[in-house]
């Protein structure tokens, strides 16, 4: 069996299927593609002889390849949904070798993709690389992952060798919050360690992300006519502005790297009558994290005092963990497993902590430790992604090597 092939083919099936996420909409899923998406997969799941296959209305679909041995048990998750970043939903992919110069993804259109303008695309001279028509992502951020799990799940089936059971789960809406993992439901997916395939170019392996978490500041002024507003007037918009300007204006997105964590003052809306403010916190440190969260309380507070008339709410929600809090004595393992994979396929691991979360950091607030590697694939939610054939096979391979370390555990 051309596994290699099997891999390219998932992937271009899993593409034909529009699936972008709607951050418009509350529902989960948030799009019907999605849903279509996860009962393709189901099929795929039962001919291969899967057990437990549930899939939920919410496009959640889990699923157990039951072991032929004893061994630890592995679970591998992936999201369905590709982002919206305004362009095409339809994907039409196509594989071009990269020469060097500037490659034309599009005639009609006349778009190219120009070296000049990507230079990590310099990486992969003479290589075969996969690309949309330039009207659309690629959709490799997370499609690749889908389809290198199920390219495994074929291979376990098919090939003679040792494994425990292997666990998967596909979830929506991961790039409009998280949304699927945060409902994927443990007692569907609890493997002795689980992995997370998703972004970026070959030899990422991400095990630290950012705490995250959402202040909702609600204030309620009181409105009055101009011409007797005097002593009466309370202007809701200028509280919101004096909270704002609580926030160090160092620690924002905008002047901070590395591990720097920040507070966000995204939205601010207001009028007359009330403000609404929009927090994100962010911090890869937890202590700080919370410290963060805590300066948040005070600074609500000390305002409420100061503006006695108005009502002032604050609601904080944790959106996600680092993942690396959610490391323990009994899953630790699954991160040597992760780094002895590389090593086995000779792939240096780049690591560094995240500014971001990935579905890995959904399940760490539920206290399962996954750890996240590369699908290969470059320019993520951009019309210029692209996959570069022999890190898409790469990714297949670590997922390999994971099974077959796991089995002489
Ligand atoms: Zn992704």
């Amino acid at each position: 069996m051309d596994y290699k092939q099997l891999q390219i083919d998932n992937f271009f099936r899993y593409l034909a299927i529009p699936s972008q996420s709607n951050a418009k909409v509350q529902t989960l899923p948030s799009s019907k593609g999605q849903y279509d998406l996860a009962l393709l997969l189901k099929k795929e799941l039962e001919i291969l002889g899967l057990s437990d296959i549930l899939l939920q209305d919410n496009a959640i679909l889990t699923a157990r390849l039951k072991g032929n041995s004893n061994k630890k048990s592995i679970g591998f998750c992936a999201h369905l949904d590709t982002v919206d970043v305004g362009l095409s939903d339809v994907i039409k992919p196509q594989i071009l070798k990269f020469t060097g110069e500037a490659l034309c993804l599009n005639k009609e259109k006349n778009i190219m993709c120009d070296p000049k303008d990507h230079p990590e695309l310099l990486k992969y001279i003479n290589e075969e690389i996969i690309f949309s028509d330039g009207t659309s992502v690629l959709g490799a951020d997370n499609k690749a992952a889908i389809a290198t799990i199920m390219t495994l799940l074929h291979y376990l089936v098919n090939e003679k060798c040792e494994y425990g059971d292997i666990y998967v789960s596909f979830v929506p809406d991961e790039e409009i919050g998280l949304r699927g993992s945060k409902m994927l439901d443990l007692k569907y997916f609890n493997p002795d360690f689980a992995f997370t395939i998703d972004c970026c170019e070959l030899g990422e392996l991400v095990f630290e992300t950012f705490n995250a978490g959402s202040a909702f500041i609600e204030i309620q002024g009181v409105s009055a006519h101009p011409m007797s507003a005097k002593g009466v007037l309370l202007n809701p918009t200028l509280i919101g502005v004096d909270i704002a300007n609580c926030f160090d204006r160092l620690q924002t997105p905008e002047n901070t790297e590395n591990d720097e964590g920040y507070i966000w003052v995204q939205e601010f809306h207001s009028n007359q009558i009330s403000a609404n403010l929009l927090l994100n916190i962010r911090d890869h440190n937890k202590e700080k994290y919370e410290k963060k969260k805590a300066y948040i309380k005070e600074v609500v507070e000390f305002m409420q005092k100061r503006y006695e008339r108005a009502n002032i709410s604050l609601k904080i929600e944790d959106v996600y963990s680092n993942l690396k809090d959610s490391m323990n004595d009994s899953n630790k393992m699954g991160l040597e497993i992760l780094k002895q994979a590389f090593c086995e396929c000779d792939i240096k691991a780049k690591s560094f902590p995240m500014r971001g979360g990935t579905d890995g950091s959904a399940l760490a607030l539920k206290g399962l430790f996954a750890p996240n590697f590369f699908t290969g694939a470059h320019n993520f939610h951009s019309a210029f992604e692209f996959l570069p054939l022999k890190s898409f096979y790469q990714s297949f391979e670590v997922a390999k090597s994971i099974i077959k370390i796991a089995s002489k555990l």
